[in-house]
């Protein structure tokens, strides 16, 4: 599968969306931890993030077809 899926990341301990980022460009590759409770945030955060993400939206798809 190639299909890239956008994510919203927010901070798995407060839900924050703004973070402190470890290098230019500001993108999810570069962050260091959450601006709102400090938590430092790993790659796997965010990988297990877009996991469930993508979980919830293939549950969704599937809700859909049947609901035809
Ligand atoms: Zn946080």
């Amino acid at each position: 599968m190639s299909e890239t899926i956008r994510v919203e990341f927010s901070c798995p301990d407060c839900g924050s969306k703004s973070f402190v980022f470890s290098a230019e460009p500001h993108s999810m590759d570069n962050v260091e931890s959450c601006a709102g409770c400090g938590r430092a945030i790993s790659k796997d955060d965010i990988i297990e993030h877009s996991r469930q993400i993508a979980k919830k939206r293939a549950d969704e798809m599937v809700r859909n077809i049947f609901k035809r």
